[in-house]
């Protein structure tokens, strides 16, 4: 009756809905929680850290973990590679750790496949019209960016369903209540204790 392993939570959602910021806020709140970092073959934003942000590598490098099968998921995202490190997930879940995904939806559709026993979370913008606002303000793309990225978004958000849970992220503290409810009824759930 003991709970030993933890769960694999995966965030998901158009790019700039403000998934970095609601998962920041959630764990300076929880400290069981265990955040998965990306690799990505873009290169870093100002401020941007190798190995805190992201692992940056080059297009070899990333293709080389492909081959070798380390990544859990993978996806081609404007113009550029994102995955994630399997070894890391599968030894903090095996230590009883919740570790959460931050990841687009093609990447979150192939968790699904590999890992259907991950709590899948959707968090959506109050509309396009304040994606769009968001991604601006970030003022770290340029207009064909932005464009490409709303595109993505539009295609994105039609993949909804696939989701266990749906978050509408009108106030980042507002979301992040609504995701430690999820995480803390995932718990509870009678099939986990
Ligand atoms: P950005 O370039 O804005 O950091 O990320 C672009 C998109 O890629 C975002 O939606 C982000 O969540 C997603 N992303 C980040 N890491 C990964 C990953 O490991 N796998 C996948 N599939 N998407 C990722």
């Amino acid at each position: 009756m003991i709970e030993e392993k933890g769960i694999l939570f995966i965030l998901s959602g158009p790019s700039g809905v403000g998934k970095g910021t609601v998962r920041k806020a959630l764990f300076e709140q929880d400290t069981n929680l265990k955040y998965s970092i990306s690799m990505t073959t873009r290169s870093k934003r100002e401020g941007e850290r190798d190995g805190v942000d992201y692992f940056f590598r080059t297009h070899d490098e990333f293709k080389e973990m492909i081959q070798q099968r380390k990544l859990l998921e993978y996806a081609e995202y404007v113009g550029n590679y994102y995955g994630t490190p399997k070894q890391y997930v599968e030894k903090m879940i095996e230590d009883g750790h919740d570790v959460f995904l931050e990841i687009e939806v093609q990447g979150a559709m192939q968790v699904k496949e590999n890992f259907p026993q991950g709590v899948f979370i959707f968090l959506i913008p109050p509309s396009l019209e304040e994606l769009k606002n968001r991604i601006q303000d970030r003022g770290t793309e340029s207009e064909d960016l932005i464009s490409s990225r709303l595109e993505e978004a539009r295609n994105e958000i039609e993949m909804m369903d696939a989701y266990d849970y749906v978050v509408v992220n009108d106030d980042v503290m507002n979301a992040v209540s609504k995701v430690q409810s999820i995480v803390q009824g995932e718990h509870c759930k009678k099939e986990r204790v």
